[in-house]
């Protein structure tokens, strides 16, 4: 029978895998606590309408990239493509954000039908944090100052460059997108399929189009910084003055819109070199509109969302992570006869209570010294301890203890004086 494949663009982790993901998981959930940011979940499928209705109907996302589908019952539904429209729902409905201030972060999958490739699947993973009711540009700081301690700790910092834009509030938009369509239409022979269907309804997304011939045509097109309000500008420079005061470095990008309509003032992206076209790794900004959009009460609101895959690649291929990590087992225990398995197990629980940060593997399924030793040797151990039937008959059950470096040390202790004895046998 035809084996089955996963899902092109949906991968699997396996374990020698799986240790960077930890690594990465474990570095974010110790920063986000550093920062008093709490932990939201909230489910996988939602209501399509959710969606298109703060993402935006003209995107790349859910004009393109969205896995929607009828369930039983004929209502619409979707995988999410990204996580904020998700958590204002669950914040929202839960009156979390009813005259308060939230820190909140999540993380998981995440789903968009687009062209697998190296840092773009189909289904991804991103942490993100999003924090209401805070107008900035202080809070946007230190989000951005979060995911900056971020780089610190998985030591990417060199890697990864801040890009910021300012791109006004709605008001601003509005005017700026009037005159961006007004003057496209008089450049329409220069415009590809994709510009033509969006210079009248979303024409900000030319901006970023990879067309050199579109962007030609952008290059000379009227610039959105001419129509920011004082109000947006204020906000922009004294986030830049924050900035600049405690030391992130950051590079203006004028051409930065962000691929979701929510955005609004500034916005930024976390991108690096050292992924090829995928540069982008983390992007956020500020989403002032998006709660009252989803028909709750104008709520102030800004966030990111890191995309993860991207990360254990840059982790991989840099080698930033700490060998320690790699390391799953530190005590190995050889059971030579059957008669022994028992003593074997109870001997290992011993050990795991004694010491519970280490790992402690029991070997099953019988097999000779030497095998069972092999074994011992290639998962990493740094101790045997080694039961074996001979040295039981008729005396007490004794266990060898041994060390497996060179030195080969070891020594022969009993059974009951095993977890005590392997101290001195453990760099601990
Ligand atoms: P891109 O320009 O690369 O398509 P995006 O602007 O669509 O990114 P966002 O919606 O801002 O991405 O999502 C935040 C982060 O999630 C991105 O910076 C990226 O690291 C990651 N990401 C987005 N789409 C994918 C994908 N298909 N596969 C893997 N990671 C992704
Ligand atoms: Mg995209």
């Amino acid at each position: 029978m035809k084996k089955l494949q996963a899902i092109r663009g949906m991968n699997d982790v396996l374990p020698d895998q799986s240790v960077t993901w930890q690594f990465l998981e474990n570095t974010f959930s110790t920063v986000v606590k550093r920062f008093g940011y709490r932990e939201i979940r909230f489910p996988i499928v939602e209501q399509t309408q959710l969606f298109t209705r703060s993402i935006g109907e003209v995107t790349d996302i859910v004009e393109k990239e969205m896995y929607s589908f009828d369930d039983r019952n004929g209502v619409n539904l979707s995988l999410r493509p990204e996580g904020t429209a998700g958590c204002v729902r669950a914040g929202e409905q839960h009156g979390l954000f009813y005259n308060q201030q939230r820190r909140l972060w999540y993380q998981g999958p995440m789903f968009r039908h687009e062209r697998p490739q190296k840092g773009r699947y189909r289904q991804f993973h991103q942490f993100g944090v999003e924090a209401l009711g805070m107008p900035g540009p202080d809070i946007d700081v230190e989000v951005l100052q979060l995911a900056h301690m971020l780089w610190q700790e998985l030591k990417l910092t060199e890697h990864l460059t801040l890009e910021i834009n300012n791109i006004g509030n709605s008001e601003d938009r509005k005017a700026y997108a009037k005159s961006l369509t007004e003057f496209l239409t008089t450049k329409t022979e220069m415009l590809d399929e994709d510009a033509l269907s969006r210079m009248h309804s979303n024409p900000m997304r030319l901006l970023d189009s990879k067309n050199p011939e579109v962007q030609s045509v952008i290059n000379a097109a009227p610039i959105l910084s001419d129509f920011l309000s004082e109000a947006s500008k204020s906000h922009y420079t004294k986030l830049k003055d924050m900035l600049d005061s405690i030391g992130i470095n950051y590079i203006e990008n004028a051409r930065l819109v962000r691929g979701l309509d929510y955005y609004n003032n500034c916005v930024y992206e976390w991108t690096t070199d050292a992924l090829g076209a995928q540069g982008s790794v983390c992007g956020g900004g500020r989403y002032d509109g998006l709660v009252k959009q989803l028909g709750g009460k104008e709520t102030y609101a800004c966030g990111f969302a890191i995309g993860m895959e991207r990360l254990v690649l840059m982790l991989d291929s840099l080698e930033k992570v700490p060998s320690s990590e790699h390391k799953q087992i530190d005590i190995f225990i050889v059971i030579i006869g059957e008669k022994l398995i028992p003593q074997g197990l109870s001997v290992a629980s011993k050990i795991r209570n004694e010491y519970p940060n280490l790992g402690t593997l029991c070997h099953c399924g019988g097999g000779k010294f030497n095998s069972q030793l092999k074994k011992a040797y290639s998962c990493g151990a740094d101790v045997a301890v080694i039961l074996e039937e001979e040295s039981c008959e008729g005396k007490p059950i004794n266990a060898k203890i041994r060390q497996l470096d060179d030195s080969n040390e070891s020594k022969v202790v009993e059974i009951s004086e095993i977890s005590q004895e392997l101290r001195s046998f453990l760099s601990i």
